[in-house]
């Protein structure tokens, strides 16, 4: 077994709503995408077991900033603003688009996308709609479904599958994820470590 990634900092490096903001370091970048209270703040937090380094959002679709944070000084997580939350300003909600359509096309050291999608109910028409572009942009996607602690266990294939066929996956592609029980944490940092090609396996669970 190869050594395990322990994570020893994790800092927030800054927003940014356009390219001239991006932090200047040439570290591989992981983006997060998902809507707005999924829970990727939380999944975040929990890939990192760090309990508030991403604020966990009382008001959806607040933030509205591309957040990075500096993970071992060896690669860098990238916090991409929610999508498809009803509530916002239509301005706000227009604004989302090129901001994260220039990080997606432009980021020389981006490696992949997590996107993470609600397994609770099928994929709404947003997560399909970037499920969809990345692909066909070639960008490399992971797709998590968290939240699983709040469906039946013996219900998780089901809404799996069902999430899967919507997306052009097979099931086995797609991470079940929960913020509360841990649930696919080492699965997910698995991925995530093969698409920063770190030659490590999953941190220690504590
Ligand atoms: P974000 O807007 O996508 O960053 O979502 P947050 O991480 O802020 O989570 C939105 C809400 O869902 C919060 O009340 C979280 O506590 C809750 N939440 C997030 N992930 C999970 C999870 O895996 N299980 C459960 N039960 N609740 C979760």
């Amino acid at each position: 077994m190869e050594p395990i990634l322990i994570i020893k900092s994790a800092d927030f490096l800054g927003s940014a709503v356009k390219a001239a903001q991006y932090p200047g370091h040439e570290l591989p970048e992981l983006a997060f995408a998902g809507r707005s209270n999924v829970g990727k703040s939380s999944l975040i937090n929990c890939l990192l077991q760090r309990k508030k380094l991403v604020r966990i959002s009382r008001t959806p679709g607040r933030t509205q900033t591309i957040n990075f944070f500096d993970i071992n000084h060896a690669f860098c997580f990238v916090d991409l603003p929610g999508y498809g939350f009803a509530r916002v300003p239509e301005a706000t909600r227009a604004s989302w688009r090129p901001m994260v359509e220039a990080y997606l096309t432009t980021r020389k050291q981006l490696r992949g996308v997590v996107q993470i999608i609600d397994l609770r109910h099928p994929p709404t028409a947003h997560d399909v709609s970037l499920w969809n572009w990345l692909k066909n942009r070639g960008i490399p996607a992971v797709a998590v479904l968290t939240k699983a602690d709040k469906v039946k266990h013996g219900q998780w294939p089901e809404h799996a599958r069902q999430a899967a066929l919507v997306l052009g996956l097979s099931v086995d592609d797609c991470v079940l994820f929960s913020a509360l029980t841990r649930e696919g944490r080492d699965i997910l940092w698995e991925r995530l470590a093969r698409l920063l090609d770190l030659g490590v396996s999953a941190p220690a669970s504590p």
